[in-house]
């Protein structure tokens, strides 16, 4: 059953040197066409089972569209796959794109949660992440939505850029506490090797932060948003209490979603699948009637428990009760058992990679129904 949508908008104004989104700047496609192939790919899942909660506009940058397409596209699409029974929209902003009289739209759309890609509240941090806003921006937008009505709002973090110290998180907490979001999502900075700041790093032209300075940044951080009352619900995800975002839980608890959008990734049934990242091969497929998907993977029981355990392990609650055996015993003093499951200790997050691969190594043989089945 298909819980949640999820929809690619590829358009950006610039682009970022640490992006490795499928994100264009001059797109052959214009917003129009683009929106209205949208609503002719939902058309090929219309026969799927669906009980669609959540819908998340992300990219890209949602808000280069005017809030007029997205409502033709947000009407488009209910009359095709039925959103009545949606509970959570979500939009990504960045900053310096909608004024308060186009938030005022997008609420009136029924747009009730905005992720603000802030990324940084100095501006050395904005210069690093080659940002084009300026922290005033974000800023003025925050207040501005605020005005318009929306009262669930993310701010987006980086940390880990090149030339951050520990001190500069103070000024991340200090605005977070002024602000008072509702949630705040900080992903440390990944250099991929085909973006231009990955290219710097890896030929030593920037620098980003070593093992120690990393290690005082990230506590600094997770220990000043709970100090600030924030509750750490996954790895890179802090909420105030009731605010965790529902759309992305359906991705941790490996619910079914629906996919729309070049580059965009679903999972149906026991399939992941990822459509084409090239937009004209995407418009080609899409105008044929035919699923614009160049990859197509059905999950075997050992993936499937693979998955699990990778996915419900980034989160706080961790694994089912039921799976406290799967955790190696040399294991257990990084883990901390829960009203709901058993999970990685909030100090020991910024090693979860390792020991995932090590729970996973540790149960190599086992397959997901067989755990779930006792
Ligand atoms: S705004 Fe977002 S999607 Fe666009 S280039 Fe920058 S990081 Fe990538």
């Amino acid at each position: 059953m298909i819980k949640a949508l999820y929809l690619h908008i590829p358009f950006c104004s610039y682009k970022c040197p640490y992006c490795d989104f499928l994100s264009l700047v001059d797109a052959p496609l214009d917003h129009e066409e683009y929106v209205n192939l949208l609503i002719e790919e939902s058309r090929l899942y219309s026969h799927y089972e669906r009980d669609i909660r959540t819908l998340y506009l992300g990219g890209g940058t949602p808000t280069l569209l005017k809030p007029d397409t997205l409502a033709y596209l947000i009407d488009g699409l209910d009359k095709v796959l039925d959103l009545s029974g949606v509970v959570e929209i979500t939009v990504e902003c960045n900053p310096e794109t909608y004024t308060t009289e186009d938030f005022r739209k997008l609420r009136r759309l029924g747009v009730n949660r905005l992720s603000i890609g802030a990324q940084s509240f100095t501006e050395k941090g904005l210069r690093s992440l080659g940002r084009k806003h300026s922290v005033s921006d974000t800023v003025r937008a925050y207040h501005e939505a605020r005005e318009a009505g929306f009262e669930n709002i993310n701010l987006d973090i980086m940390y880990a850029y090149p030339e951050q110290e520990s001190q500069d998180l103070e000024v991340e907490l200090e605005w977070i506490e002024k602000l008072r979001p509702e949630h705040v999502s900080a992903y440390m900075l990944t250099p991929y090797p085909n973006t231009p700041i990955g290219v710097e790093i890896s030929r030593g032209a920037l620098k980003v932060p070593e093992e120690d300075e990393l290690s005082r940044i990230y506590n600094s951080l997770w220990t000043g948003l709970k100090e600030l009352g924030y509750s750490r619900y996954e790895i890179s995800n802090w909420s105030l209490e009731g605010f965790e975002c529902k759309h992305n839980l359906v991705y941790w608890n490996m619910e079914e979603f629906l996919g729309l959008g070049v580059s965009a990734w679903g999972f149906i049934g026991r399939t992941r699948y990822g459509n084409t990242k090239n937009i004209l091969k995407y418009a080609e497929f899409v105008r044929k009637g035919i699923r614009p998907v160049d990859k197509s993977v059905r999950l075997s029981e050992r993936d499937l428990f693979e998955e699990f355990v990778i996915l419900r392990l980034r989160l706080k609650e961790g694994l089912p009760k039921s799976f406290k055996h799967v955790v190696p015993s040399h294991l257990l003093r990084f883990f901390e058992e829960g009203e709901r499951g058993i999970g990685i200790r909030e100090e020991y997050m910024l090693l979860s990679n390792e020991i995932i691969a090590e729970v996973l190594v540790y149960n190599s043989d086992r397959t997901l129904s067989e755990v779930k089945n006792g």
